[in-house]
């Protein structure tokens, strides 16, 4: 440890118990540091207990859906098909429970001392917790992660967000979602399959805003084919909410709809308020996010910040790895360690899902001015004896000049099961040669990714 700080109650104490929060916790007290976390809700932060976690595992039960359908073609008869939202909803919850209380044993076991409560910054160095003790730690690290964005809409407290929408008592026939990015996709993909009738509303004429054009179409084409109404250009003037339950939606740019939910996925906001920033002088960014450096630390030299409040790249394994680089720099022995923000994958839950890495076909003409493009548009081997009309498409975008794989983008079954392992071609710099001299791997789909030509 590269300080020790025995003026203070602890070394280190972390405001926030969520993917960022928990990591450097871990590593921190690991290289010998006296670790405190307060956490308000629950121990795991948005991936676990409302975000990446639960949503995988509707993913999960969604799929069987077509797989149910498309089982006959392959010998199986399934008599009776009928989906019981409240079982899927129960069992995601047991599970999220049981992820929360092995976070807590790893803090525990870690000896890390836990607070289940608020914790508001009152000075450089003190913590005041919600049951009124203060406490002092010679470094503060603000992890307190980010929330669903409301808009000024008349009628918003009849909105749910993707905080609430895992604990649905029923499911609803038809629900409205706001927003054309990651949850707006994933949950219309997610409630189609469950049966329910799903509109998307967007502000814009897109989905999916800074992901390759070509997938994006090819999302907006399947859930169009697939039942999916999308109304674009579209914005909220208010919602009402009838006697009978039903939700009047009136709306700027298409006509007025009707549904049981209305679900805002419109972006996250970063959580500063009321933590006592503005007391102890932390400078916030335009999107109010804590403004940090490359060493995550604030413009007070004892207040660091890691995760989704500093609003850099909102991903579970990016805020892991700045809790990582904050603990391993501040307590480690190993000097400044930096995340590398470069070449960082990510894949959106749909049906199909998306997964890209590196630059868009359209970033990288713009980068590079010559870049080569090479795809492969097929069909599924399974989709094609099922019936089922769905297009797959990869893509790499190649730089001319160094011949180096500079983005790979994949929409089809398993994408992002995939990409995950092609990421690491494009972060190694590989060529395309490279791919061309790796003999495909055959039957897959992901074998098409060394056979385009
Ligand atoms: P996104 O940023 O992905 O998309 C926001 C959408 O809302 C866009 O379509 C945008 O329109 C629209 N929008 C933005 N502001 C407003 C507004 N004021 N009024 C109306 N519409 C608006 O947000 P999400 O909420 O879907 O997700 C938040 C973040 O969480 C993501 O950016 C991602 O980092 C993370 N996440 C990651 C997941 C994953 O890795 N699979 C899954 C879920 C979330 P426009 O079309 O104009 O851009």
């Amino acid at each position: 440890m590269s300080e020790v700080a025995s003026d203070y109650d602890y070394d280190l104490f972390v405001i926030g118990a969520g993917s960022g929060g928990v990591r450097a916790s871990r590593i921190a007290a690991g290289h010998g540091a006296r670790v405190a976390v307060a956490e308000e809700y629950r121990v795991g932060g948005t991936c676990v207990i409302r975000g990446c976690v639960p949503k995988k595992l509707l993913v999960y039960g969604a799929h069987f859906a077509e797989d149910l359908n498309d089982a006959a073609m392959f010998g199986w008869d399934v008599p009776v098909k009928r989906f019981d939202w409240p079982v899927l909803r129960d069992h995601v919850q047991a599970e999220v429970k049981r992820l929360e209380g092995l976070y807590g044993q790893t803090l525990a076991s870690n000896k890390v001392e836990t607070f289940l409560e608020r914790a508001t910054i009152v000075g450089p160095n003190l913590v005041r917790l919600a049951s009124g003790r203060t406490v002092s730690a010679a470094k503060i690290l603000i992890a307190t992660g980010a929330r669903p964005f409301l808009p000024d809409v008349e009628g918003i407290e009849h909105a749910i967000t993707s905080n609430e929408v895992f604990h649905l008592e029923r499911l609803p026939k038809r629900i409205v979602i706001v927003g054309g990015g990651y949850i707006a996709n994933e949950f219309a993909g997610i409630f189609h399959q469950f049966g329910s009738h799903v509109t998307l509303v967007n502000r814009s004429d897109t989905i999916l805003r800074g992901y390759d054009e070509s997938m994006r179409d090819r999302l907006l084409q399947i859930s169009l084919a697939k039942g999916i109404d999308f109304k674009f250009n579209a914005s909220f003037s208010r919602i009402d909410k009838r006697e009978d339950g039903m939700l009047h939606l009136a709306l700027d740019g298409c006509d007025d709809l009707e549904a049981d939910a209305v679900l805002f996925a419109v972006g996250r906001k970063p959580n500063v308020e009321g933590l006592g920033l503005e007391e102890a002088g932390v400078d916030l960014g335009t999107r109010g996010e804590v403004k940090v450096d490359k060493a995550n630390r604030t413009n007070v030299p004892s207040i660091f910040a890691v995760g989704d409040v500093t609003d850099r790249i909102q991903l579970t394994p990016v805020a892991i790895r700045e809790g990582q680089a904050f603990a391993d720099t501040q307590f480690g022995s190993g000097g400044v360690v930096e995340v590398d923000y470069d070449c960082v994958p990510h894949a959106v839950f749909s049906h199909p899902p998306i997964a890209s890495v590196g630059l868009t076909e359209s970033d990288a003409r713009n980068r590079y001015g010559t870049v080569k493009v090479y795809t492969s548009d097929f069909r599924a081997m399974k989709n094609v004896m099922a019936g089922r009309n769905e297009r797959s498409l990869y893509k790499l975008v190649v730089d001319e000049a160094s011949e180096r794989v500079i983005g790979i983008h994949m929409i089809g079954p398993d994408s992002p099961e995939i990409l995950q392992a092609a990421a690491i071609a494009v972060k190694a710099g590989l060529k395309k040669a490279d791919f061309d001299a790796t003999v495909a791997l055959h039957p897959t789909m992901s074998e098409e990714l060394v056979l385009m030509h």
